[in-house]
């Protein structure tokens, strides 16, 4: 064999019987054959397991697959290139012509886009209402037929609470599904409630470094066995370098958003003591006008703080400028601590009613907290806040 072949098909190394890597290896493979022709037919057929071509499936991302579902407690789960793959290819895979959605104004920004325009272009029509307007919901689903409702909690920004429990209940009642992106809450939460479909970011807390990006689809195997055809189609698929990346990340989820989640609750309680904030949104302080129902519906009330400086625009400007160790940055969940400000946050479609409805101000300003001290985030917040 000469070299110029050779490096096409380079020698192979198995791992004897008995003998394990710690860390599974990573598939970096497209690829995959079976020994005889026949044995790829049947494969084909359905009528033998084994791996064909990495857009359909990998052992690394389905590696992440199983661990996903069994953090979030349900059987099966398909992983995206990004959050955003996993909802769009979810609502265009759940919905068709004609049928109806409820989503909300307080869902992240190109969620609406993606049922305001996307699907709507493909006929398929929505209702937005506040996640608070439950009879609203209750309302809605005895007007029409509805395929799906489509919810956050806590929201993006304000970290509003939906009633995950009613929604389900009403969404159940009326023969729609309920799909959650959970993304805020991570995966250890919220999956006793009667969710039928969660997606996810994996751009966010399973990563927790902010240098991959993934999302993931997560719910009963019936509903993923209609679904994963038609995603291996669309073609979002998450390559296995970042799934292995994605992996890492994971061995450290549970201590990573525990103790940002407690430098969180310090600084929300520090922020609401102080005179230059108006407002602080967290579902953890007893203040948050849902505070009872976030308590009952989570084990950790996560590292998004929000709040509204009282000197408005021309203060979360000085704020933000003034901050050393938040990076101005887009993105939740890193080990870095962040900071969003109204100016940077979308929703400029949304109509003064709908605006009213998001509760952002132009003093609006939210933080990820991340894995720093936070005696030195609370000095950074300080000296920004009397700057402000
Ligand atoms: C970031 C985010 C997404 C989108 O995830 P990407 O990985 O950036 O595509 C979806 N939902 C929520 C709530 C998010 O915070």
């Amino acid at each position: 064999m000469k070299k110029s072949t050779r490096v096409n098909h380079p020698p192979t190394v198995e791992l004897p019987p008995g003998n394990h890597a710690l860390v599974a290896p990573i598939y970096q493979t497209v690829k995959f054959e079976f020994d005889t022709l026949e044995d790829t037919e049947r494969y084909l057929r359905g009528e033998r397991p084994g791996f064909f071509y990495t857009r359909t499936s990998n052992p690394t991302t389905r590696q992440l697959e199983q661990l996903l579902a069994e953090l979030q407690g349900r059987e099966e789960c398909l992983v995206t290139a990004s959050g955003v793959a996993a909802i769009s290819q979810t609502l265009l895979t759940l919905t068709r012509q004609g049928d109806h959605i409820i989503c909300f104004v307080e869902t992240y920004n190109p969620s609406r886009y993606l049922i305001r325009r996307l699907l709507g272009r493909f006929g398929v029509a929505h209702t937005m209402l506040s996640i608070e307007d439950l009879a609203g919901v209750e309302r809605t689903l005895a007007a029409q037929p509805t395929r799906l409702v489509f919810f956050e909690s806590p929201t993006n920004p304000l970290t509003k609470i939906a009633d995950i429990g009613a929604l389900t209940r009403l969404a159940r009642a009326a023969g729609a599904l309920a799909v959650m992106d959970n993304t805020f809450a991570g995966f250890h939460q919220h999956g006793d409630y009667d969710v039928d479909v969660f997606v996810h970011s994996l751009t966010k807390y399973a990563s927790g470094t902010g240098d991959v990006m993934g999302g993931a689809v997560i719910a009963r195997a019936e509903l993923i066995r209609a679904m994963r055809t038609d995603f291996g189609t669309l073609g979002g698929t998450l390559d296995p370098h970042a799934a292995f990346l994605i992996l890492r990340g994971l061995k450290t989820y549970f201590v990573r958003y525990q103790a940002q989640s407690a430098s969180a609750a310090r600084i929300a309680q520090h922020l609401a003591a102080h005179p230059a904030v108006a407002r602080v949104h967290y579902p953890g302080l007893p203040t948050h006008p849902q505070h009872t129902l976030a308590a009952r519906q989570m084990r950790d009330f996560g590292t998004i703080v929000s709040f509204d400086l009282t000197g408005g625009g021309p203060a979360a400007r000085r704020f933000a400028d003034t901050l050393a160790l938040f990076a101005l940055a887009a993105s939740v969940g890193s080990t870095e601590s962040l900071v969003v400000t109204q100016q940077m946050m979308g929703g400029r479609e949304l109509s003064a009613d709908q605006q009213r409805i998001s509760g952002i101000t132009e003093g609006t300003v939210r933080l990820s907290i991340g894995l720093e001290d936070p005696d030195d985030l609370l000095e950074d917040l300080d000296r920004a806040l009397a700057a402000a």
